[in-house]
């Protein structure tokens, strides 16, 4: 059988089969999968057809190591041989998930010295809520139920998840959402004030961010804002949590995005660049003022856990991979490559009349695109979708967020990616846009 024919029978049972996530469903069954990806390596990935594609958002922000790595097969190959699955419940441990916890505390910023595993991002983040609120339960303030987020953030799908994201469309999806959720501006700290006033600070049992907003068009917040937050949840008495299920390990050019702030939240939820997407891994990290409470005033069982809370194999992998990430200087190639990334872009801004707002921090990045770059004056449909298309013909992976009113393409590309690498992404990228350009003003 030729790739072509394996294609066409692979794409009809996709079709049929196949619910993809996050996918428009009608334009999947009209086009079927337009990549079915069979190898990566490095900052590549190549596909049936035999055709190869830069990953420019680390596949979803999360192959930081990049695509292929032999030692993290070998490590997983190992430990499935040994021991493949065991139970964290109760009185039960294994030497990679107290080995990974133990170094989470080590690199984590400031008391976050306790981890709480979950399976990803979105049950990461329902546990911190879940958490927060037992918290308070215990501290004798049952009325803090309160959780407040921000506009344009993203945390994740599950229900309290989903019920703590900004972007609108991600709720409107049900019909249904978690009680005692709240929403403020995602960059002005009064509004924050006046949201906690507002809901009665004896009500609020948290307030939750990403250090830099990912999925809602990477937003980068002012160098004082996070201080200020960390001072109103202090007044109020309120836990900050922070979601760095993007952020973490690296892909900001710090550890952890938070570190840019110079602050430490409460809590802090992680998943994806733990095992640079090579197991499915996330978790809470909660300080050791909570974690002593808990001890103090728990008097019953911590009813919360998943069946693949401290997977061996997924601690195992994250292991290797945080040790990887130290070996090669990852996060300096991150601070360092993310620099070239925002020269590239600004190069591109000054060349293209449609590219209005860029920016970057480390190896995460955002290029907005505008009708017109004085008044930053919006095309009436977003044309992100178009420069995507351009970009897969290329041979370049990234993400268009056009939610709330954005018409914006985001980067985050492996952070293994070298200044050829960039330059190239930055071919493409411009040649996709120009592409998309001249087919608006030839009309
Ligand atoms: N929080 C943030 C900031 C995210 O970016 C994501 C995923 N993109 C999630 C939570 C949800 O993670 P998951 O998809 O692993 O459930």
């Amino acid at each position: 059988m030729t790739n072509e024919q394996r294609y066409e029978q692979l794409a009809a049972l996709d079709k049929k089969h196949f619910l993809h996530p996050t996918t428009a469903i009608a334009q999947q069954q009209a086009s079927g999968p337009e990549f079915i990806f069979t190898k990566g390596e490095g900052v590549r990935l190549y596909d049936l057809k035999g055709r190869s594609a830069l990953d420019g958002l680390a596949s979803l922000w999360n192959v930081n190591i990049g695509h292929g790595r032999e030692e993290i097969a070998q490590v997983a190959y190992e430990q499935m041989k040994t021991l493949g699955y065991c139970s964290s419940f109760a009185s039960f441990s294994n030497e990679p998930a107290i080995k990974l916890a133990a170094k989470l505390a080590e690199i984590a910023p400031g008391n976050l010295t306790a981890t709480f595993f979950t399976s990803g991002g979105s049950e990461s983040n329902d546990t911190a809520y879940k958490l927060a609120r037992h918290y308070w339960i215990l501290k004798g303030q049952p009325a803090r139920k309160k959780i407040i987020s921000r506009s344009r953030s993203y945390h994740g799908v599950a229900m309290g998840a989903t019920s703590a994201t900004g972007l609108k469309p991600f709720r409107d999806f049900t019909n249904s959402l978690a009680p005692d959720f709240c929403y403020v501006d995602h960059f002005s700290t009064d509004a924050l004030r006046e949201k906690i006033l507002e809901e009665g600070p004896e009500n609020v049992a948290a307030f939750i961010a990403e250090p830099v907003q990912g999925a809602g068009g990477v937003h980068i917040p002012p160098a004082t804002y996070f201080k200020e937050v960390r001072r109103l949840c202090d007044e109020f008495g309120i836990l900050f949590i922070t979601d760095e299920v993007i952020t973490a390990f690296g892909r900001t050019g710090t550890y952890f995005g938070i570190d840019h702030y110079d602050v430490v939240p409460d809590m802090m939820c992680f998943a994806k660049g733990i095992t640079s997407g090579y197991a499915q891994l996330g978790g809470v990290m909660i300080s050791e003022t909570i974690h002593n409470d808990l001890m103090e005033l728990s008097k019953g069982t911590l009813l919360h856990g998943y069946t693949y809370s401290g997977h061996p194999m997924a601690c195992a992998v994250a292991l290797k991979n945080l040790e990887i990430i130290e070996r090669e200087g990852l996060i300096n190639n991150a601070r360092n490559m993310g620099d070239v990334l925002l020269s590239g872009f600004k190069d591109i801004q000054k060349k293209r009349s449609i590219v209005g707002d860029v920016r970057a921090l480390g190896l995460i990045g955002a290029v907005e695109l505008v009708k017109n770059k004085a008044t930053n004056e919006r095309f009436e449909e977003p044309i992100a979708p178009k420069v995507i298309a351009e970009a897969h013909k290329r041979g370049l992976i990234m993400r268009s967020v056009v939610f709330d009113q954005q018409d914006t393409l985001v980067f985050a590309p492996p952070l293994i990616i070298n200044e050829q690498e960039i330059q190239e992404l930055i071919t493409l990228l411009h040649d996709s846009i120009e592409a998309v350009e001249h087919a608006i003003t030839s009309v």
